[in-house]
């Protein structure tokens, strides 16, 4: 007998994981903002409950996937959790997680989902999420859990499953405005964008050495051990990459800040490190 699973939100991913579960054979209860949304799944399956508060007293496992943290507070406002085992997938932030996991009377586990719904039900494509929070609610409806996507379970502070997806986000972001700066250079050039993607990442695949480096220096409190590249020889070469970018005619906004932060570093005496020591310059309460 498989866990029945109550899901309020059928947006793109909502819709992944509502299909994940009906392929492994979950009775499943939906409710969407918006019904229209619930049709091709009641087709398929699942229970279409009115209300937020009907799908809740369906099942004891209710699992949410809607938009943002403000969407949740509006979708749960009136509704009694009191009992029931709340999974909250929606990308947030710790301190809400924190918040959600202290009030009411409901079991808590925070998840922060590491896919994109193409990947949701396909273990081939990797797809986890980060769990955080009640332990003892991911044991109990672990089989529940895992159809659409592996579990990571990072700890019993509610935040911690959200602090990791948004670091990974954020990591990501990073990375992405590097490539969009890359696609601007040679974009009033005869070259393909389909020439350059596969350099790129390449490139960047070969760069992520970097980040074990990065945690092994700042275990060590020694920006130094390990170093391949030093921060003098990398400040000094900043001044091709702003050069090339006037040649080009692309703006520096976004490589701007971190080259500041970098010659910070090396005004503060850190030429002979690592990048490391740019960390410490994003937290001046530390400092
Ligand atoms: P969508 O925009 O596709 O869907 C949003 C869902 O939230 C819809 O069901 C929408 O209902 C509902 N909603 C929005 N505002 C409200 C509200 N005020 N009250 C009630 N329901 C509301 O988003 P996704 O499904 O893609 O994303 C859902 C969550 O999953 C987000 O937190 C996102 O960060 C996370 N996620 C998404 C990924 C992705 O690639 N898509 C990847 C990893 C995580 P309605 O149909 O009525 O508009």
């Amino acid at each position: 007998e498989k866990t029945p699973v109550t899901l309020l939100g059928l947006g793109a991913m909502g819709g992944a994981l509502a299909r994940a579960w009906l392929a492994a054979g979950h009775p499943l209860t939906v409710w969407n903002r918006t019904a229209a949304r619930t049709g091709p799944l009641a087709a398929e399956g699942a229970v279409v409950a009115a209300t937020a508060a009907e799908a809740v007293t369906a099942n004891q496992l209710v699992v949410v996937c809607l938009l943002d943290d403000a969407s949740v507070e509006e979708a749960l406002a009136d509704v009694e959790l009191a009992g029931k085992d709340l999974v909250n997938l929606v990308t947030g932030t710790p301190g809400q997680a924190r918040a959600w996991a202290e009030r009411r009377g409901a079991r808590y586990l925070d998840g922060g989902i590491m896919a994109v719904p193409p990947m949701i039900g396909v273990p081939a494509a990797g797809p986890y999420v980060f769990y955080s929070g009640s332990a003892e609610l991911l044991a109990d409806h672990r089989a529940a859990l895992i159809a659409p996507a592996d579990a990571r379970f990072v700890g019993t502070d509610p935040g911690r499953a959200a602090l990791y997806d948004v670091a990974l986000l954020s990591a990501m972001y990073g990375m992405l405005a590097g490539v969009a700066h890359a696609f601007a250079l040679v974009r009033e050039e005869p070259v393909a964008p389909g020439e350059l993607a596969p350099l790129l990442g390449g490139w960047l695949t070969a760069m992520t050495g970097s980040i074990d480096r990065t945690a092994a220096q700042l275990a060590v409190g020694d920006y130094t051990v390990g170093v391949v590249s030093t921060l003098a020889m990398q400040v000094a070469g900043q001044t091709t990459l702003l050069r090339t970018a006037e040649e080009q005619g692309v703006s520096t906004e976004l490589l701007a800040p971190y080259f500041r932060l970098m010659e910070r570093r090396l005004e503060l005496g850190g030429g002979e490190e690592d990048l490391t020591g740019v960390i410490g310059l994003l937290l001046p309460r530390a400092g």
